[in-house]
Parts: C-alpha cells; sequence; structure tokens
C-alpha cells in the first residue's frame, strides 16, 4: 500500500521541521561559547548513562506552541531554560508527529493511553484504552496515592483513567485539577479567582465546580498537608493556572513523593484569545515552570538522581502559511506543522546532550515509559523509543 499523498506531505514537512530544529540548536550551542554550552551530539556518539530511574514525571508543554516561538531563531528568546539548562543535560527528539485529533483532552488522553483516541474533544469521557496509570498500578501493585495527574480543567479530568474492563477507575490515577479547587469554592467571593478560572480558551467557557473524579479541595489539603488557607493565599498571588500547577506538584513531591506525576500544562492555549504578547509570555512561563520542576526534582533527595522527566507539546499550532488557519492563534487546519513537535527527555537514565533526529509518533511514549516502570501497555499501539532505555 502507497502512502496517501496527506501522509507524504506529513512526512516531508516532519523531517524538514526536524532538519531546522536540529540546525537551531546547534547555532545556540555555537554562539553562546562560555558557560552552560552544549555541542549538541548525534546519538550514540560517546553520551554519558547511568542507572535507571525509579521515578517518572511527564510534562506537556501544553497547549502548544510553534518553532518561530521556541527553536527559532526569533524565537529562542521565550524559552531561555530549556535551551540553557534542560536541553544540555537531555537526549533532544527533534521530530515527534502526533496523527491524532488535534484537540487538547483528546490529545493528551492519547498521549496517556499510546492510541490515538477518537472520541469527541469536548465531551467528558474517559478514554477506551487503558493508561500509563492504570498499567503501573495493575502491574507494580501500586497505591493510588503513588500516581498523580494534575490537569488543567473539566475537559481533562477524566484523563486518569480508562474504561477497559481489564483495567478501569480502580486503577486510575488520583486527579488534581487546580482551577476547579478554586471554582468550586462554597464562599468564593464575586469575580475572586476569576483570572484563573478559564476552563478553555477555546470558547472561553468558566470552570464548572465540582467533578467526581478529582480531589476536593479538602481532600487535597489533607492529603498534601497543606492548610487550604496557604493554598488560597498562593492562588491570590499568582496569574497563571500552571503556577497553581507547580506549586500543587512541589507539595505532592514533599508529602507524598509518588513515583509517577503527569502535568499536564496548558497556558499557553491562551493564544486562542489571539494576543501574541499573551501567547509568548505563557511560551516564557511554561519554560520557567518545566526548569523548576526538574530543579525541584534535583533538590528533594526522594527524586534526586532516580527521577527521569519527559516534556512535550500535545501538538503544536497552525502555521502562517495555511490558508484555513489563522496563524499561531489556534491548531484548526491540521496541517503538517501543527502535528510535528519535539521532546526532551532526562534523568540518570537518559543520554545527555544528544538529539535523535527520527521520526517519532506521539503514541510511542507510553510504551517506552511503562518499559521504564516495569509494567506492560499491552493495548499501546506505539514503539518503544529505544534511545531513552539503559
Ligand atoms: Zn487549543
Amino acid at each position: 500500500m502507497y502512502p496517501s499523498p496527506e501522509t507524504t506531505n506529513l512526512i516531508t514537512i516532519a523531517q524538514a521541521r526536524s532538519v531546522s530544529r536540529r540546525r537551531f540548536l546547534w547555532d545556540v550551542a555555537r554562539t553562546t561559547a562560555a558557560t552552560s554550552i552544549f555541542g549538541l551530539r548525534s546519538f550514540g556518539q560517546n553520551s554519558r548513562i547511568s542507572l535507571p530511574a525509579r521515578r517518572l514525571v511527564v510534562v506537556t508543554f501544553g497547549g502548544g506552541a510553534r518553532d518561530e516561538e521556541t527553536f527559532a531563531v526569533e524565537g529562542q528568546r521565550y524559552i531561555p531554560r530549556m535551551l540553557g539548562e534542560l536541553i544540555p543535560q537531555a537526549t533532544f527528539f527533534t521530530q515527534v508527529v502526533n496523527r491524532g485529533i488535534l484537540g487538547h483532552y483528546v490529545a493528551n488522553a492519547s498521549l496517556t493511553t499510546g492510541c490515538y483516541e477518537s472520541f469527541d474533544n469536548f465531551i467528558p469521557t474517559p478514554p477506551s484504552n487503558p493508561t500509563l496509570f492504570e498499567y503501573y498500578r495493575r502491574d507494580r501493585a501500586a497505591r493510588a496515592d503513588d500516581v498523580w495527574v494534575i490537569a488543567p480543567s473539566n475537559g481533562f479530568d477524566r484523563i486518569g483513567a480508562s474504561t477497559h474492563p481489564a483495567y478501569g477507575s480502580q486503577l486510575g490515577a488520583t486527579m488534581v485539577l487546580p482551577k476547579q479547587l478554586l471554582g468550586g469554592l462554597a464562599n468564593r467571593k464575586a469575580g475572586a479567582f476569576d483570572h484563573l478560572l478559564t476552563d478553555s480558551y477555546e470558547d472561553n467557557s468558566k470552570v464548572s465546580v465540582s467533578s467526581q473524579h478529582a480531589l476536593t479541595l479538602t481532600a487535597l489539603a489533607d492529603r498534601l498537608k497543606l492548610p487550604v488557607s496557604d493554598f488560597l493565599a498562593y492562588a491570590a498571588t499568582v496569574t497563571s493556572p500552571d503556577e497553581l500547577s507547580l506549586y500543587i506538584a512541589r507539595h505532592l513531591m514533599s508529602h507524598l513523593a509518588p513515583s509517577l506525576i503527569w502535568i499536564t500544562l496548558h497556558d499557553i492555549d491562551v493564544a486562542h484569545a489571539g494576543a501574541y504578547s499573551l501567547y509568548t509570555d505563557a511560551i516564557t512561563r511554561t519554560d520557567r515552570i518545566c526548569a523548576e520542576l526538574w530543579k525541584t526534582i534535583e533538590t528533594n533527595p526522594e527524586y534526586a538522581g532516580k527521577t527521569d522527566m519527559f516534556v512535550l507539546p500535545d501538538f503544536g499550532r497552525d502555521s502562517d502559511f495555511e490558508p484555513g488557519g489563522n496563524g499561531f492563534q489556534h491548531h484548526r487546519t491540521g496541517d503538517a506543522l501543527s502535528r510535528t513537535t519535539w521532546m526532551l527527555a532526562l534523568g540518570p537514565g537518559i543520554r545527555q546532550n544528544v538529539s535523535v533526529d527520527r521520526r517519532l509518533d506521539s503514541i510511542d511514549l507510553v510504551p517506552t515509559l511503562a518499559a521504564k516502570l516495569g509494567c506492560n501497555a499491552a493495548f499501546a499501539q506505539g514503539k518503544i523509543i529505544t534511545e531513552v532505555l539503559a
């Protein structure tokens, strides 16, 4: 069977994007000479590797940014921490293609199952294929407190478990939806926290007040030994929901130290509002949050030296040249550039300072993480990314 013209086009453009990302990174290495400089090597060239990780943190760089605002010369100023701190310690994959539906919930669900899920993005339904969380909990007899998902809004509240008959919610992750914790406050003053409560940047809807599938504020406070008053006082100081996610993740790591944490960042999707500066501010914030998560890992004895972190976007955004789109604002055309992203992986079981240019599929993540965690992703459709295995 011959590939369709659309598939051929996607492959061609994805390969070209991989080459340009690699070139951008080489240029950064060459022009930033003295300090944290990385001379990105091809995979396999004399790179360091040590013992495999025992803990895992996965971060989605969401809702997706273009190379023009990240790796390209004009975009590098928005991601200084990834370029200066994370990539020099990482294996960087220049070509990760998402062939599924480009809606955030369904795309993130697909990332957790290793299958391209096909449900309606705007209906809160669980994925039908088992998630990584269920594989891990069943095969490793892990408690719910050992597997956590921190996600941006209502649309994601079913991401922690599937409806698969051999798995299901009894084996799912513990879910935290930071916006919903605030939206559900019984005595919230009118207007309080409103700037943090947008559920979807696509239709500007507000977060609803409760979910059967996520922790309540009281339950979270109890589990993390975090006074509700402290959480609310912190929330009053931040401008972004992803900052709240970082705050919760840090408390979680300090107090429960779960083996698997999945954090879905989403601030960048404010791009749907059409304001370029909000979009680039969110990219810089996301860049900082990723670096701070890694710093937290490195300074927490429960995680330091035994944790791998994976960072990848759920997908990209429309190019400036696609007639059906509106550039950075949306991801509605399904064009090749909005499907072609990247991934970085770092930790004790992963080679530092190398790049991999072969094409990966988004759904390759789950079987790879399952191999790292010692569980069997029996229904995942992707292939194991051998470059990150010890
Ligand atoms: Zn979006």
